[in-house]
């Protein structure tokens, strides 16, 4: 093995937990690379009572000081990019570029961090004369961030820095499937100076994620992965009364008009529906061609047929994920859709037994097949035809999900009509991946976000405090005692 055992990290220390084990794969390669332990209920604990037992002192340290330790993360992420992207694609199996993309995301969302003494402070009014009404926002504790396969760095980063800025004690449950990035990541965490017992990391799945759910000590959760086991957490987390934030799966539509700039449409779509394999939430999944855009569809097909599997897309992340994503499109295809660009069957030299699928593009799918309806989650984009633009918004609308939708298009007033009626939380106009940045916040709507409030960017603010309120009252000024 390349790496050895995982271990957790509590307390500022990496320490053994004597429970079963995993084993953790190199995609690209199929080679075990490292075993990660499977923690439950007891490993869950020790992290929470040395959480709990550093929160006074951590929420205690004002802002201005906390968010000293994310100037340095920042640094830190920088310098060490090449070996933390590389990990990244040890682990995960995206190409260099995209997981170099990752790491200055994840510098990016620490950087916003060590912004939120100028956008966080309280509010203050005098309400009658001599009586002062005050908001103070207090961190909630302890909190946990449970995270998906797909960003082994970038997705615990959008919990991290805000949480912990904000005077949070932190739990992260990193993919048990990726679980190598969360270790160096509590490494730099400590190297900028965080003080031990403030971020932890406990390694697992199912059981550890069900023990933070049910943990009294722990005030909040952020989790992000599949909409399945979105609905899980959520459930849980919150009937334990705690507050939580589940970001689901998604099925992306771009509505494509046939007045969008070939060239930008055709390389913009394709990029999104192939980058990181088309394991991305923000993946384009279905296009939704109004009208006559078949000279945008065969730019799209050369674009897709010139890329290289091995050198422009990684691997999917596992054999059986490779399996489910041919299942889809031999389904589609003996249904009587038409396969356009067909990934099936590659071979990367020299890495025969790495999950590799090229991109594909599948044209004529009826809305009712069951690829346009769920979440495929590789490099496959599915072509609806449509005649006009209300028939792409039902198309869209009818969909479970609701993470992003973008529109291509030349027309300001269609640009503007697609963003009012999709049924997304994050829209684009002429962009393959709309994405917000900070300081805006990440999140869909309908099954694609469970919960109120956002986990990064200005709306996170609110998920990761809670507010006091505080009303005070000087006689002198007052004049009169008419407030008892
Ligand atoms: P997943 O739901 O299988 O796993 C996510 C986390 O939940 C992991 O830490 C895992 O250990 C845990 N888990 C899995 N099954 C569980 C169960 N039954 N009970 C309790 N915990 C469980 O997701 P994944 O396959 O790792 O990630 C891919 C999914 O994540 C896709 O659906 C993708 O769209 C989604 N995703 C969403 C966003 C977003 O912002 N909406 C971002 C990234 C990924």
């Amino acid at each position: 093995m390349k790496y050895a055992q995982l271990q957790n990290y509590v307390g500022g220390t990496f320490v053994s937990a004597d429970v079963p084990s995993l084993e953790v794969y190199n995609p690209s390669s199929g080679a075990v690379i490292s075993r990660v332990p499977l923690s439950a209920a007891r490993e869950v604990d020790a992290a929470v009572q040395s959480a709990g037992a550093a929160f006074p002192k951590w929420s205690g340290t004002p802002i201005k000081e906390r968010v000293q330790v994310f100037y340095r993360y920042k640094t830190l992420l920088e310098q060490h990019i090449d070996e933390l992207a590389a990990l990244v694609t040890e682990e995960n199996g995206k190409i260099a570029s995209e997981a170099r993309a990752e790491v200055l995301k994840s510098a990016e969302l620490s950087e916003f961090a060590c912004s939120l003494p100028q956008i966080a402070p309280g509010e203050v009014l005098e309400v009658s004369r001599g009586v002062e009404c005050r908001i103070e926002r207090f961190p909630v504790g302890v909190v946990a961030a449970i995270t998906p396969f797909n960003f082994p760095n970038m997705v615990p980063n959008w919990s991290i820095p805000n949480a912990i800025a904000l005077g949070n004690c932190m739990i992260l449950k990193p993919s048990e499937v990726v679980p190598i990035s969360a270790g160096r990541i509590a490494e730099l965490l400590r190297e900028a100076g965080l003080p031990d017992g403030v971020f932890h990391v406990v390694h697992g799945g199912k059981d550890a994620v069900e023990a933070i759910c049910d943990h009294p000590g722990i005030a909040a959760v952020s989790f992000v992965g599949s909409t399945k086991t979105a609905k899980i957490v959520y459930r849980r987390a919150t009937s334990n009364l705690k507050r939580c934030v589940a970001l689901g799966g998604a099925k992306n539509h771009l509505i494509v008009m046939p007045d969008a700039d070939r060239e930008m449409a055709a390389t913009n779509i394709v990029a999104s529906m192939s980058g990181c394999a088309g394991q991305r939430c923000m993946a384009a999944s279905v296009m939704v061609a109004v009208s006559k855009t078949d000279h945008i569809i065969e730019r799209m097909a050369e674009v897709a047929r010139a890329m290289v599997p091995g050198k422009d897309l990684g691997p999917v992340i596992s054999a059986a994920a490779k399996e489910r994503i041919m299942r889809y499109i031999d389904e589609a295809e003996s249904q009587g859709a038409k396969v356009i660009v067909d990934g099936r069957g590659v071979r990367v030299p020299g890495k025969e037994n790495g999950y590799y699928l090229g991109p594909t593009i599948i044209d004529h799918v009826r809305p009712e097949m069951r690829i346009a309806q769920e979440e495929v989650f590789g490099p496959v984009l599915v072509i609806i035809r449509t005649k006009d633009v209300d028939e792409a918004l039902r198309v869209e609308n009818a969909s479970p999900y609701g993470n992003a939708a973008s529109v291509f298009t030349e027309s300001g007033g269609v640009a503007r009509y697609v963003m009012e009626h999709a049924s997304a939380g994050m829209v684009g106009v002429n962009v393959g991946v709309p994405v917000p940045r900070e300081p805006f916040s990440f999140g869909g709507w309908n099954e694609s976000k469970f919960g109120v409030g956002d986990i990064t960017g200005r709306g996170s603010i609110e998920f990761w405090t809670q507010a006091k309120k505080m009303t005070t009252k000087w006689n002198r000024e007052a004049g009169v005692n008419w407030m008892s």
